[in-house]
């Protein structure tokens, strides 16, 4: 993306956080201005419906490091974060919601993390806010994710972190439309740190997100990076032919040795494994369904955003 200008980038995707928006930029501007004066604030409007555009201008009007990337229509939060991935020129990268949950004021530790030789430092929430599903939901996502991609990240990161341009670069690089900016960061490696940053609850708004749409993106985060789950269905296969070999031998022994015969008893038996095989197969059958609905996005090589106007 040519010359490097800034320092400092912030990104912000919003949607529908009108309300957030004065009280978010009095607060992160003093904290990135005690650091350095080169620096650009990008919020990426992702289809709000509410007065969020027409509050971000407001006040680029008065601090006119403020841009703003609107979006076409809702593309979701990692799209969004992937625009301002995109656009921006600052040597460091900062990454955060736009809801106040986590305080600009822990740019400054990140910061310092950072100084001591680190690629990316991640802010780790000293303990989870949000509902009880919220919690365990999140925790036991990036506990499964751990478990099988082989990237890590901290237990308890938030999306609150600052990348150097090596990361950003290195993220920006790759071409998945499935996009999970959380993951890929873990994927591209470099040295990471994390930093306890406190987590407060929103500051205005709802939430944009449900369970549904959690369990959603845990699904798709682990899916399209990780082929265990495929590994897991020929086991079970595997395992199930060997049961079934075993047991027709077991027939065939009773047959021959005239201990039992087959009658008409059994049909208890066939009809469960009849089921249950018929159930384990279209089980896995979906989940083959899964991995190749992601190819078929993949191939279409759609562009991961359409931007609408930019002001800067
Ligand atoms: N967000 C977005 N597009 C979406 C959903 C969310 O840009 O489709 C933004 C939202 O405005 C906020 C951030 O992503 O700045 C995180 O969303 P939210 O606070 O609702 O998530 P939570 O903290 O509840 O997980
Ligand atoms: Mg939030």
């Amino acid at each position: 993306m040519g010359v490097r200008l800034m320092q400092i980038s912030v990104l912000l995707p919003v949607m529908n956080e009108a309300d957030n928006i004065f009280p978010l930029v009095d607060r992160l501007v003093p904290v990135i201005e005690s650091v350095t004066q080169s620096y650009e604030i990008i919020f990426v409007d992702d289809g709000s419906t509410d007065s969020t555009v027409e509050n971000i201008l407001q006040a680029k009007q008065i601090n006119d490091k403020i841009v703003l990337i609107k979006l076409s229509r809702n593309f979701g939060q990692h799209f969004a974060a992937q625009a301002a991935l995109d656009y921006c020129k600052g040597e460091r990268v900062v990454w955060m919601d736009a809801d106040l949950q986590e305080p600009p004021e822990a740019i400054l530790p990140l910061l310092a993390k950072m100084n001591e030789g680190y690629d990316v430092v991640y802010g780790v929430r000293k303990s989870l806010g949000g509902s009880i599903f919220k919690r365990v939901g999140s925790l036991s996502y990036i506990y499964l994710f751990n478990k099988l991609v082989k990237h890590q990240q901290p237990l308890n990161a938030s999306v609150m972190r600052i990348m150097n341009r090596k990361c950003v670069d290195a993220i920006n690089k790759m071409p998945e439309r499935v996009r999970f900016i959380t993951a890929l960061n873990s994927w591209v490696g470099f040295r990471w740190a994390g930093v306890e940053i406190d987590y407060s609850p929103r500051s205005a708004g709802k939430t944009k997100y449900n369970i549904f749409k959690m369990i959603n993106n845990a699904l798709d985060a682990i899916l399209s990076f990780s082929m265990i789950p495929l590994k897991v269905i020929s086991i079970i296969g595997f395992v199930i032919s060997l049961l079934s070999i075993a047991f027709s031998l077991c027939i065939l022994l009773a047959f021959i040795t005239k201990i039992w015969t087959a009658g008409v008893v059994g049909w208890t038996t066939i009809v469960v494994a009849l089921f249950f095989l018929g159930g384990v197969q279209m089980m896995c059958l979906g989940l083959i369904g899964e991995y190749i609905g992601r190819i078929y996005f993949e191939v279409k090589r759609r562009p991961h955003y359409v931007i609408d106007a930019i002001y800067n």
